[in-house]
């Protein structure tokens, strides 16, 4: 049985109606966004119930920028964790390469890790706070769009078999990877091509290592490689803290879902021969709480993102590789940007064009960015260069110069250029931390 839904009411400033299809970082920055220019959007999320799903998000200083100027900061603080230095090792655990974060690098920001669940959960509960208990709409699946000249009709299916229509003045898709809006606007991206390469994504609760926020980049790409950093610190009063770890390897894998199972079995090898002077790696692993498996599907960049009244967000309009801590961030980015051309254009359907010709060149460069390795590189250069064995003299392998030089060009291309590289300031650094052995 269809019934048709009454709109929520006019916006009493703006009379635009705004529909927001899924309830993820995404649609919820951006009913934030929106309410902080007069409108008041209605999300219509297809789960039941949120529940504080994932591992672990790097937002990375302009992310951080973006919730400050949500009023959230404080909030955010509370949840997160002060990213203070990232330091690459090889497969064997000798050092790399090292570089501050955040504030710690002179940025006016902190770059921060945070449980993607509990910053979901975070913008949840403000689109609530801010814009009623009405305003997120769960159990509500968008199966597709009507276009029309004036609005948009969403039809939507209901857990219990029923379905029904909305009618907005504009929509905004944020249903993330495997948008049903995006697989209408543009059928050639039904079918996006698995890249061979998975992650392995778990959680350990444990003590403190290193600073206590310090990402570890360790491993040899042709083999494997990991990521290390804490995402909440005295976890639920334990006085432990919550460490995500993604291991990335070659696999025969291709169910592109957040929530699929893994074993920390099939990761545990490629660590035999891996010792931090803080950390034992192997353990780390062997004390995992959950395991998921996500691999690398690679999207291509959509050309448009918007059609007539209907525009994408975050990861449906930008699916990238989870590997650079940048999807949760354009993500928000897009909210506001949005937010700001529906406040200052009288037409939507321009205000939705000027959002994409804003936004979507820029965002598409990072997305083929992350496909490559990004600063990661250096972790390769280093496995080529010693042939994967063991060096004497990592500055006789990779000088600090010429690393400086890959991590500046990175660090621009995502919009937060390095404080003192153009100066010719040293930006990285060689930790004081003794080696494992
Ligand atoms: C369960 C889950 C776990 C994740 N874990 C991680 C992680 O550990 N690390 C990481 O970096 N990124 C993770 N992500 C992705 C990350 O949240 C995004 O890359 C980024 O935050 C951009 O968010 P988004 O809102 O665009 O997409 P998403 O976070 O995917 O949110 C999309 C939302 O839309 C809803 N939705 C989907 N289809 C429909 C539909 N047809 N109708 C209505 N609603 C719909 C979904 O239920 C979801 O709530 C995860 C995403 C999900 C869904």
């Amino acid at each position: 049985m269809t019934t048709v839904v009454t709109p929520p009411g006019k916006n009493e400033d703006t009379m635009l109606d705004i529909a927001i299809i899924g309830a993820g970082p995404s649609g919820l920055a951006t009913a934030l966004r929106l309410h902080q220019k007069g409108f008041r959007p209605r999300i219509y999320e297809s789960v039941v119930e949120l529940k504080p799903l994932g591992v672990g998000i790097d937002v990375k200083v302009y992310g951080t920028q973006e919730l400050d100027e949500l009023g959230l900061l404080e909030e955010f603080r509370a949840i997160s964790v002060d990213a203070k230095e990232s330091i690459f090792y090889n497969n064997h655990g000798q050092e790399i390469y090292a570089e501050r974060c955040g504030v710690h690098m002179g940025y006016l920001y902190e770059q921060r890790f945070v449980h993607r669940g509990h910053l979901q959960m975070l913008l949840h509960r403000t689109v609530l706070e801010r814009l009623g208990q009405d305003a997120v709409v769960t159990g509500a699946r968008c199966l597709g769009y009507v276009n029309e000249a004036d609005g948009v009709t969403l039809d939507l299916q209901h857990p219990d078999g029923t379905s029904s229509q909305v009618r907005a003045d504009v929509v905004i898709a944020a249903d993330g990877i495997k948008s049903v809006v995006r697989q209408q606007m543009h059928p050639e991206s039904s079918n996006p091509v698995y890249s061979g390469i998975t992650m392995w994504r778990g959680t350990t609760l444990m003590d403190p290592f290193a600073t206590g926020g310090t990402i570890l980049h360790i491993g040899a790409p042709s083999i494997s490689s990991m990521i290390v950093y804490p995402i909440a610190e005295d976890f639920e009063g334990t006085g432990k803290v919550l460490v995500n770890w993604v291991v990335e390897a070659t696999r025969d894998e291709s169910v592109e879902d957040w929530n699929q199972r893994g074993t920390v079995e099939e990761v545990l090898p490629y660590y035999d021969d891996c010792d931090l002077p803080f950390l034992d790696v192997r353990q780390m692993l062997r004390d995992a709480r959950e395991v998921y498996l996500f691999p690398l599907i690679r999207h291509e960049p959509l050309e448009s993102w918007v059609d007539g009244r209907v525009a994408l967000a975050g990861d449906a309009a930008h699916a990238m590789y989870p590997r650079g801590g940048n999807g949760a961030c354009q993500a928000i980015v897009d909210g506001r940007v949005i937010a700001e051309k529906l406040a200052t254009h009288d037409d939507p359907g321009e205000a939705l064009k000027a959002y994409e010709a804003e936004r979507l060149e820029a965002v598409n460069r990072i997305v083929l960015a992350h496909r490559g390795e990004g600063y990661e590189v250096i972790r390769r250069m280093v496995e080529e260069r010693t042939g994967g064995q063991r060096f004497d003299d990592v500055e006789q392998v990779l000088p600090l110069a010429e690393a400086d030089a890959i991590f500046s060009k990175y660090h621009s291309l995502v919009g937060q250029p390095r404080p003192g590289f153009e100066a010719g300031e040293p930006t990285g650094f060689r930790t004081a931390y003794a080696p494992a052995r």
